[in-house]
């Protein structure tokens, strides 16, 4: 279940569209699509786009989530989650994420 955890600390476990990716329910996929183009402006989101297994699990990634910044960056620091960082309660990049979604940080304060 760790693994769920992304590394900006959302839980993917969750997330409908790993969920609709792992059941392979298109439905989900277009209701997700749906939500995601008005919360994220995001008008050219079509629901053959929503195919994610989990930012740290191996598999297909959603478009965003392959070319995260904060992804990239746990990565080429080899950590596991932001978690590990010693710049997590100051950076920039990940409080972007903890500002909207505030749980995010404490799961990445239960990982250590
Ligand atoms: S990495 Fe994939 S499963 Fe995790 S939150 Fe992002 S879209 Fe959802
Ligand atoms: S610098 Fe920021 S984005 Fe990069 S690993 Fe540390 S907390 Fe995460």
């Amino acid at each position: 279940m760790e693994k769920l955890i992304s590394c900006c600390g959302l839980n993917c476990a969750t997330c409908d569209a790993r969920i609709a990716t792992v059941t392979n329910n298109d439905e989900l996929r277009k209701a997700t699509a749906d939500k995601w183009r008005v919360s994220y402006n995001a008008p050219d989101l079509s629901y053959k786009m929503i195919d994610c297994t989990g930012c740290r699990e191996e598999g297909v990634k959603f478009s965003h989530c392959d070319m995260c910044e904060i992804r990239n960056c746990v990565t080429a620091k080899g950590f596991n989650t932001c978690g590990d960082c010693d710049e997590m309660e100051t950076c920039a990049l990940v409080s972007g994420i903890h500002k909207y979604v505030p749980e995010a940080i404490t799961n990445l304060r239960s990982l250590n």
